[in-house]
């Protein structure tokens, strides 16, 4: 049975360095690259850390039927799963990992309830996530705004997951979302 890995947070959360850690120590995993029409950070790479498309493109996708899912994340910010991208993985025999906001990432749990972990990953307050946010220096006073905004409706939502991770300590957060995929993996079904 093919196994997927769903990992969701708040913008901030530090969601994509523990899935970064994660890849590292699990080989069986590969990452699912997201479509998005958001601007690509400097130290991004197109086809590694996501397939920037123009909004005309995203919308071309989506009309082809090639999203398994896709939401507007933020106002005019598009993201999506490809369905070439999960099968570009299963091909390889290996066990898929997203990286999804709240809504995308119940969405797919859903498709997939038996064949899924779901993982929330909680920042430890909302001032730390703003701070990280931040620091990080990609988000404008606009954006910065709108992504907390929108990280504490989503974390209302972390009971809906199967496992609720806090990044207080960045290496134990890693080891436990380690520990529970591989023992999710390893469960026979
Ligand atoms: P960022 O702009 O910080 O890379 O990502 C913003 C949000 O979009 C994050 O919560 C991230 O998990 C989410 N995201 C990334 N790819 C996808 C996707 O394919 N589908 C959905 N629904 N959300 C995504």
């Amino acid at each position: 049975m093919k196994k997927f890995i769903i990992i969701s947070a708040p913008s901030g959360a530090g969601k994509t360095s523990i899935v970064r850690s994660v890849l590292k120590k699990v080989p069986q995993l590969a990452f699912s690259i997201s479509a998005t029409t958001r601007k690509k950070r400097e130290n991004e790479i197109n086809g590694k850390d996501y397939f920037f498309l123009t909004l005309e493109e995203f919308k071309k996708k989506i009309s082809e039927g090639a999203f398994l899912e896709w939401e507007e994340v933020y106002k005019d910010c598009f993201y999506g799963t490809l369905k070439s991208e999960v099968q570009r993985i299963s091909n390889k025999g290996k066990t898929v990992i997203f990286d999804l906001d709240v809504v995308g990432g119940l969405k797919l749990k859903k498709k997939f309830i038996k064949q899924s972990l779901s993982i929330f990953i909680m920042p430890p307050s909302t001032d730390i996530l703003t701070s990280r946010l931040k620091s990080r220096g990609t988000e404008t006073k606009e954006t910065l705004k709108m992504r907390v905004h929108i990280a504490k409706k989503e974390m209302l939502s972390k009971d809906k997951f199967d496992k609720v991770i806090l990044n207080e300590d960045f290496s134990l957060a890693c080891k436990k979302a380690k520990e529970l995929i591989t023992n999710f993996i390893n469960l026979k079904k």
